[in-house]
């Protein structure tokens, strides 16, 4: 072992554990050298002033996303993938200095360009990297003030670590975490920000791959490079964008017309089928169909199988063992065309999916009406994630309010008419208490209160654990022999 290396903090423990039978000991001197490039600091910033929740989320969110365009160059052999990010945004109201979220900005090697300036990310008087409180994501302000009413672009070219030991790469979104797609491509993590996503992939390999994503991907070729472009085809939340690229040996590619839905399934090899995803899909489409509506993605679904575990949902995609699927994708109608407006409010979608299975069974209890908790007062606006409560306590929520309306199939009415009325308007909390009220006739804000936005009484566990824990869990091992 040769003297004393110095790595970014992300490598320390590696750095220890190769060291523990030599070198450093008490008193060993101070870093000679460092020879990784210094991460951006994040400075800590306390939440703008601001009159509304609106006007909250217009100064930490900033900028409203048009188009987002990202080509990914992706090298298996080497483990790495290029990205080349084009977005183009306007000013949000009140709003000059533009705030984007990209996880690659606290790694090296990332260029900027901000309207064709170029904007150097190491240089305080061009990029700074805040965190808000409360809200867990690290933002990149660009230091630049920018004019309201006309749209401005920025270019991002930066490297990604292929994580994936198997040669695949795809998005793996986290909303409970509320991790989203900002560790692949600037974005703004939050569910009200849609912006229409075009994303190309050019896979880089002689074996032959294949993909799926959101809105159906279209492959063409490009001399040896396989290419695919996923264009979601309306603004859509950038969490919600969905791409699993993988190598054809190691998976198949199913598709299958189910009424009027194109679904295509990738299966690993050796794993659960495509033909058992869709004898449950064929069912669960036609219900969805129709007491909700027709299926709110005209391009279809994408389904990437795994062996175990619950699942994702996405824009027209999902990742999911079987267990999950129905539950990802009733979320098609609720999470990914009716969406919540802020990822607090978003207990509401997570809520009324549970209900919708578990009402079918008439000994299943609604909350009392004494029930407390900060499901949603607890989260700040601005705060990324939601509260796992939602599965279990929101979905006992909602079914009180189902018994309120007049039972399950009335329930189920207002909520096809919602999804009609409301797609892709973002709603909080109250916005959809007020439908429901306009809706049904019923008073339920005092109760809503309570059970929302009021601590629980000292002494009551606000964790226990939730037996919907397995669905938060994305397992992407594949099968082994
Ligand atoms: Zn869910």
């Amino acid at each position: 072992m040769g003297g004393a290396r110095w790595f970014a903090p992300g490598l320390a423990a590696v750095v220890l554990t190769g060291l523990a039978c030599g070198g450093g000991g008490a008193g060993a001197p101070p870093p000679a050298a460092v020879t990784a490039p210094a991460i951006p600091a994040v400075a800590a910033v306390p939440l703008p002033a601001a009159a509304s929740e609106s006007e909250l989320l217009d100064s930490v969110f900033r900028v409203d996303v048009e188009r987002a365009e990202v080509v990914f160059d992706i090298f298996p052999s080497e483990r790495r993938v290029q990205a080349q990010a084009a977005i183009t945004f306007r000013m949000r109201p009140g709003q000059t200095r533009p705030i984007l979220h990209l996880e690659a900005a606290q790694a090296p090697r990332l260029a900027l360009r901000l309207n064709g300036e170029e904007l150097d990310p190491a240089r305080a008087a061009d990029v700074r990297l805040l965190a808000f409180a409360g809200s867990g994501e690290v933002s990149v302000e660009l230091q630049r003030d920018l004019a309201g009413a006309v749209s401005h672009r920025l270019e991002a070219s930066y490297p990604l670590t292929m994580a994936d030991a198997d040669g695949r790469f795809y998005a793996d979104v986290n909303d409970i975490e509320g991790r989203g797609n900002e560790t692949l491509f600037p974005a703004l993590n939050t569910p009200h920000e849609l912006a229409h996503h075009v994303l190309t992939y050019r896979v880089h390999a002689a074996e032959p791959y294949v993909a799926v994503g959101s809105g159906g991907l279209s492959a063409r070729t490009a001399g040896d490079v396989q290419e695919w472009v996923l264009d979601t085809g309306r603004p859509v939340a950038a969490y919600t964008v969905m791409f699993h690229l993988a190598p054809a040996r190691t998976h198949a590619l199913s598709a299958r017309r189910i009424g009027d839905v194109d679904v295509r399934v990738l299966a690993p090899s050796g794993g659960v089928t495509a033909d058992e995803a869709f004898a449950i899909l064929e069912p669960w489409l036609a219900e969805l169909d129709r007491e909700l509506g027709p299926f709110p993605m005209p391009r279809g679904l994408d389904v990437v199988l795994t062996q175990g575990g619950g699942g994702m949902e996405y824009y027209g995609a999902t990742t999911t063992s079987l267990r999950a699927l129905r539950h990802e994708v009733f979320h098609m109608y609720f999470a990914c065309s009716t969406i919540a407006r802020t990822y607090r409010d978003s207990w509401w979608d997570e809520a009324i999916t549970m209900w919708y299975e578990l009402s079918v069974d008439p000994a299943w209890a609604p909350i009392a009406e004494d029930y407390r908790s900060d499901i949603v007062s607890g989260r700040s606006a601005v705060a990324v994630g939601f509260d796992r409560r939602a599965y279990d306590q929101g979905a006992r929520i909602i079914h009180a309010l189902a018994q309120e309306a007049g039972g399950r199939a009335r329930m189920v009415a207002f909520l096809r008419d919602l999804h009609a009325r409301r797609q892709f308007d973002p709603m909080t909390t109250w916005d959809l208490a007020d439908e429901f009220e306009a809706w049904s006739g019923a008073d339920v804000r005092a109760r809503l209160e309570r059970w929302l936005y009021q601590p629980a009484p000292a002494g009551a566990s606000a964790s226990e654990p939730s037996p919907a824990d397995w669905l938060h869990h994305v397992d992407l091992r594949l099968p082994r022999p």
